[in-house]
């Protein structure tokens, strides 16, 4: 993860200009508004750095959807290249808002676009101030649940804010605290943050909130399932009551209702796939199998796609680890991340299995929840989820980008109670796939439960047998 100074060469891509050609094969040069293009010094900067940094600092005169929405052409500028040409849904709904100053409320999940419909407005705001943070504070600060995901939305806003004086730092656990504290020390734009080592900092006297008036909490919901609430309303506390505040989150949970309300002043409402509606790009189905058969059918759906990057969810740590170490032997290229994995073991496996190194990643729910990775193929969800919401979050891992995924849950017969429970969530019922639908499942589905009511998966014949007991004990992940 690049941090602070350095710039992202946005996905290794060679680095292109608005209109969508590399640097360097452009024609004609864009017009810059205010006629001064002029290179000009600035002495924070190193005296070898590349000139063209200074005359990307102009303001090119583009008219694109973005701007037209108010956001500043230096960001816009930089959209096009990464394919981003017109806004997506969320960010359509929620950009105008946040330009004008407005609390938000967004219901909607990664991979709808949600990071730059917060992220281009923040930037835009920064790039208006054009004075250098004061020791020790942010102007704006972003929260997330998870290490992996706050170095993705370190990425993304490093690449939307290219060419810019904007900087971010991001702050998470596992990494030095006394390299963050020194680089707190000059302040910082934007603040990246996982609320555990944010307080961390702030104890040490090394944050000071008392400036941010950008506020954004990104999947609230899983901050609120991994346990943050107390940090989250501790760092509420420090913060100006003027400041404008954006709340993501992917499902509603009462507790959100009380978050939102001490967080939001007046917030402007905007939902893009309901909570619980997965995907529609995506193709669900269960399978039914006892526990201890789970690994071999697991080998069978990876060996029919070897090359395709598929994730698998363990709800264990030690389980995954097993899981996976299980794969290895058996000759797949495969990775683990899960909460017992160092920083430097868990970016590790991400890189490796983003670069398609590894085909396999076996993750618990905390590692993977927030992942953007479009070659994602297949999500197993290979123990269901105890928490229905993660179900969603989980196959949205895949049919990422405007792909297709495929995404099957392999249902053990001590998990029906948890696939009932998914279905009733989701309020439609997951296509059985393979297997014997337990007794216990085919009962439900005569009653016209969830999965009971149309769909594939009531068209199923459901044959009447006991649920036979899983052949080993349900240990292995
Ligand atoms: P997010 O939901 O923020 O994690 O974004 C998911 C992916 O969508 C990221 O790789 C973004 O670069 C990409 N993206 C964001 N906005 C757009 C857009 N308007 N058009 C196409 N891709 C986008």
């Amino acid at each position: 993860m690049t941090q602070d100074t350095t710039r992202p060469n946005r996905s290794g891509k060679p680095r292109q200009n608005a209109s969508g050609q590399p640097r360097g094969e452009r024609g004609p040069k864009p017009a810059f508004r205010g006629g001064n293009a002029k290179p000009t010094t600035n002495h924070r900067r190193h005296r070898d750095e590349p000139e063209e940094k200074f005359i990307r600092r102009a303001i090119p005169d583009i008219d694109t959807p973005f701007t037209r929405m108010g956001i500043d052409a230096r960001v816009a500028v930089n959209l096009p290249p990464m394919g981003i040409d017109a806004p997506s849904p969320i960010q359509e709904k929620a950009i105008p808002g946040i330009v004008e100053g407005r609390d938000l409320l967004g219901l909607a999940q990664t991979g709808t676009g949600k990071t730059a419909a917060f992220g281009l407005p923040m930037l835009t705001r920064l790039l208006n101030i054009g004075r250098k943070p004061e020791p020790r504070t942010c102007r704006a600060l972003i929260l997330a649940p998870t290490r992996e995901l706050a170095t993705q939305i370190a990425a993304n806003i490093d690449a939307y804010a290219a060419g810019t004086a904007i900087r971010q730092f991001r702050v998470v656990g596992g990494a030095s605290i006394n390299t963050q504290t020194m680089r707190m020390e000059r302040g910082v734009d934007v603040l990246i943050a996982t609320p555990g080592r944010l307080i961390d900092l702030i104890e040490r006297g090394a944050v000071d909130l008392s400036q941010t008036k950008y506020l954004v909490l990104d999947e609230a919901d899983q901050m609120l399932d991994i346990g943050f609430i107390h940090a989250l309303r501790r760092i509420a506390k420090m913060l100006p009551r003027e400041r404008q505040t954006l709340l993501f989150s992917a499902t509603m949970p009462k507790l959100m209702e009380e978050l939102a309300d001490s967080y939001l002043t007046d917030p402007l409402k905007v939902a893009v796939n309901p909570p619980g509606q997965a995907a529609a790009k995506i193709a669900q189905g269960v399978h039914f199998v006892n526990q201890g058969d789970k690994a071999t059918l697991l080998a069978e759906y990876l060996a029919k796609h070897r090359e395709e990057l598929a994730i698998v969810f363990g709800r264990t740590k030690h389980g995954s680890e097993k899981l996976s170490k299980l794969l290895e032997k058996w000759g797949y290229k495969v990775a683990a991340i899960h909460g017992n994995k160092s920083q430097g073991q868990r970016e590790r496996a991400l890189s490796g299995f983003r670069a398609g190194e590894t085909k396999v990643l076996v993750a618990t729910d905390v590692a993977a929840r927030g992942l953007d990775i479009p070659e994602v193929a297949h999500v197993y969800n290979y123990d269901l989820p105890n928490v229905p919401e993660n179900y969603v979050h989980r196959i949205g891992r895949t049919a990422r980008a405007g792909r297709d995924g495929r995404a099957i849950a392999f249902c053990a017969p001590a998990e029906i109670g948890e696939l009932r429970a998914i279905e009733k969530a989701m309020k439609a019922p997951i296509p059985v796939v393979g297997g014997e639908v337990p007794f216990e499942a085919a009962k439900i589905r005569e009653r016209g439960g969830p999965a009971g009511r149309g769909g594939p998966a009531g068209q199923q014949p459901a044959r009447k047998r006991p649920a036979r007991r899983p052949s080993r004990a349900p240990k292995s992940a």
